[in-house]
């Protein structure tokens, strides 16, 4: 029934060079996402037609769900440029679609072929009054239908589509720069950084990993989500950056006060973050932040820790409720591999009464009980990179203890 699929790409409220940027950036990750299914292109300046041959379109639109940059799709039916030919697949459409419940319609038409010898206005009525005499259970509402049959005649042929499936949105990466994010292996960093692709970012993430002092797993859990994340990056892969950070965590459940070991651990998590962002060219650091939900995320708190860095923080998650975030990380496959019950860094040893209002003078002061900008530099040295595709197989726990032996 359906011949192929119609693309509608996202934003194009963008102006200029910016709009012709988006176009071409988006028509290169569908080719991309879409490699090896037999279909065929016809890219358009705002929209592309997919044309199906023998591809089930389950696949394709499987594919299409990766897609930033893509507002919705429709599957379409083709045939000749006859109103009778269209009319009888229409009903066989709302048919399926509506199983014969009494249903109101309206026929829109797009003419793209001005040769044809009525305008759309005139197409859409005949349309409509075929329709009606094949199938009395409709009416025609063309204020407020509960269904829309959309029918665009073209050079080569009509097609016809009734539903506007909703792509992801966003823009296409890597439109938007660069941006590292801090990836733990909880449930909001995972969901900042699938909205920072979304938005057309081309992101590296950065984890902090304390083995083994933490157990290897939660190692494999970062790498798992980043399998997963990689789907919907440009060439599914996202390098992860391993910051040994053993030592900088001893430090400071050593020498920081319980209510600021979370406060100055974030601090120095920054800090890091801010040399390797230079490091890797990138424009800001992205984390999973969502405002009040631990005591660490304050206000108070997250000024406390910004204040170590000039660089820009972008938090996606500042605003959203926890219940919407786990919703975002059910639909993209990262919730089940968060949940995984292995500790990192901020669990293992949770203070029991955190700053809820840490002070940054006072955060200065605990930080002069040790040379931390040693262990810093120490630990950007010793960082240690990956490249992860959404095709591999690692698995760190059968190749040795820590990171270093099985990375380094
Ligand atoms: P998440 O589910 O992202 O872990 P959370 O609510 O548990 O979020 P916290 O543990 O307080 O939040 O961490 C806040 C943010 O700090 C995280 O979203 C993440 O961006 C960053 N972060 C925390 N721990 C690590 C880590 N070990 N490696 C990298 N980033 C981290
Ligand atoms: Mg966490």
């Amino acid at each position: 029934m359906f011949e192929g699929i119609l693309v509608r790409y996202g934003d194009l409220t963008l102006k200029g060079k910016n709009q012709k940027y988006f176009i071409r950036a988006v028509n290169e990750l569908l080719l991309e996402k879409l490699a090896g299914l037999d279909v065929i292109f016809d890219l358009k300046h705002d929209r592309a037609y997919i044309y199906l041959q023998d591809v089930p379109y389950e696949k394709v639109v499987e594919r299409l769900h990766y897609v930033t940059g893509v507002y919705s799709f429709s599957l379409i039916s083709k045939c000749a440029k006859d109103l009778d030919e269209i009319s009888q697949i229409a009903i066989k459409m709302i048919e399926m679609e509506t199983k014969k419940v009494v249903t109101s319609f309206k026929v829109e038409t797009k003419r793209a072929d001005k040769n044809f010898p009525s305008t759309s206005m005139e197409i859409s009525r005949k349309i409509s009054v075929l329709i009606l005499r094949q199938a009395p259970f409709l009416t025609v509402d063309v204020h407020n239908p509960e269904f829309t049959l959309n029918v665009e005649i073209r050079q080569e042929a009509a097609y016809i589509y009734t539903h506007q499936i909703k792509g992801l949105g966003g823009y296409p990466t890597p439109m938007g720069g660069k941006a590292l994010v801090l990836l733990s292996g909880g449930i909001d960093s995972p969901v900042a950084t699938f909205l920072a692709i979304k938005k057309g970012l081309q992101v590296e993430c950065i984890h902090f990993e304390s083995t083994p002092m933490t157990p290897i797993e939660s190692a494999q859990k970062v790498i798992d989500l980043v399998k997963v994340l990689s789907k919907y990056a440009l060439h599914n892969q996202i390098k992860v950056h391993f910051v040994p950070f053993t030592k900088i965590h001893e430090s400071i459940l050593q020498y920081i006060p319980e209510p600021y070991t979370i406060t100055i651990m974030r601090r120095m998590m920054i800090r890091i973050a801010t040399h390797l962002k230079n490091r890797r060219d990138a424009d800001a650091i992205i984390t999973g932040d969502s405002i009040g939900q631990v005591a660490s995320q304050t206000l108070e708190s997250m000024s406390c820790i910004t204040e170590v860095t000039n660089s820009l923080i972008i938090r996606p998650l500042a605003t959203y409720d926890k219940l919407d975030i786990m919703n975002i990380a059910r639909n993209i496959g990262t919730l089940d591999i968060s949940n995984r019950p292995f500790s990192d860094c901020c669990t293992i040893y949770v203070p029991i009464s955190p700053a809820i209002r840490p002070q940054t003078k006072t955060a200065r002061r605990y930080e002069e009980a040790f040379d931390y900008e040693t262990l810093v530099n120490e630990a950007v040295a010793n960082t240690v990179m990956l490249t992860v595709h959404s095709d591999d197989e690692i698995d760190l726990a059968s190749k040795g203890f820590t990171i270093k032996e099985v990375l380094g």
